[in-house]
């Protein structure tokens, strides 16, 4: 029902401003480039926001198809329609201005623990990505995909499927990734532009944050901790702890594995981290952890950003895993 009313607002609406995440990952700007690309296709006048914090974007999705994107946001903001995309909750996105003067705003997401803080929400938690539930109302809108458009919807599919092995990978991420390649996605140049071309201070940081590596609990947590001075010290940006945690998750005996990296405080407050959990199994639900300390995800990948010191960060993640284990354990 709510997909409906989102496809009448698509078709009816005529200007729109498209945001995501903030630390926008593959699945974030696979969405906003598919989606812009789509309105386009439709005669519509879009333009993708991106806070400038989170500006240059990381270089695996920067070569995506970025025409229409604005930091600054745009003075007709109050024409126009607001889609979140990809955001769980209204917290993770910080346009404040845009929020404001929107005319209607739209939610468009795959997170089961989404908050539904839109106008409009259509939130599909059996979907692998984002990019799927945009893919699906592309059909539904009568739109084929340009280049551009495939291109995105298939980094958003490839980056949250995990390259289809994390368990929201089916049959219907196979058909869609047929689709986007019959539309003119090049396989092998998006892998490499993906996952290869790394710069070299991601591997020191990777390096660096491998020897912090820690087990607790007989490794059911597999915990590393990254601080400013290994950002300083490496050169590296905080993007570049995308896919450090796919090799603690990778260890035998791990149930979590969890990445905490520091973050400048916000105007000389308390220092801040953030928290990156990924599950194994379908054991433990770290979505439910992150939530209890204010964040959010899915069951096998989520996040939070916490005031808390490394020490204490690890003592509740500890417990909290604890708790999810006992029923089993005993
Ligand atoms: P990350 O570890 O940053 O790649 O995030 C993994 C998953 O957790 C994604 O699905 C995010 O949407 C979610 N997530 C991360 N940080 C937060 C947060 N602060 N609030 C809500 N969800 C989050
Ligand atoms: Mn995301
Ligand atoms: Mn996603």
């Amino acid at each position: 029902m709510s997909k409906a009313e989102v496809l009448r607002k698509l078709h009816d609406e005529d200007r729109f401003v498209l945001v995501t995440h903030e630390g926008p990952d593959g699945d974030a700007l696979g969405s906003l480039v598919g989606m812009h690309g789509i309105l386009r296709s439709l005669g519509k006048d879009s333009v993708m926001y991106i806070s400038p914090r989170d500006l240059p974007l990381p270089y695996e999705y920067a070569w995506l198809d970025f025409d229409g994107l604005v930091s600054v946001p745009p003075p007709d903001a109050d024409t126009r329609t607001l889609v979140f995309l990809d955001c769980g909750n209204i917290e993770r996105n910080p346009v404040e201005t845009l929020r404001a003067s929107a005319r209607c705003m739209l939610n468009l997401d795959h997170h089961h623990d989404n908050t539904l803080f839109g106008d409009i929400n259509h939130v599909a938690p059996e979907a692998s990505s984002t990019a799927e539930v945009i893919w699906d109302l592309m059909h539904d809108l009568g739109v084929e995909p340009t280049v551009s458009v495939a291109e995105g919807l298939y980094v958003g599919l490839v980056t949250d499927t995990g390259r289809f092995m994390y368990t929201n990978t089916g049959v219907r991420s196979h058909e869609m990734a047929a689709e986007l390649v019959a539309a003119g996605v090049d396989v092998h140049e998006t892998f490499r532009r993906l996952y290869e071309g790394m710069p070299e201070p991601k591997v020191a940081l990777l390096a660096r944050a491998l020897d912090t590596m820690t087990r607790y609990d007989d490794g059911r947590l597999t915990y590393v901790t990254l601080g400013l001075d290994d950002f300083a010290a490496t050169g590296a940006l905080e993007s570049y702890t995308e896919g450090i945690i796919d090799h603690l998750r990778a260890i035998d005996g791990t149930k979590v594995a969890a990445l905490t990296r520091a973050i400048p405080p916000l105007d000389g407050g308390p220092a801040r981290a953030k928290v990156s959990l990924r599950a194994t199994d379908r054991e433990v639900d770290v979505s439910a952890i992150a939530r209890a300390a204010g964040g959010g995800g899915h069951r096998q990948a989520a996040g939070f950003t916490t005031e808390l010191e490394p020490d204490e960060i690890v003592a509740f993640l500890r417990s909290e895993i604890a708790a999810q284990l006992a029923p089993t354990a005993r």
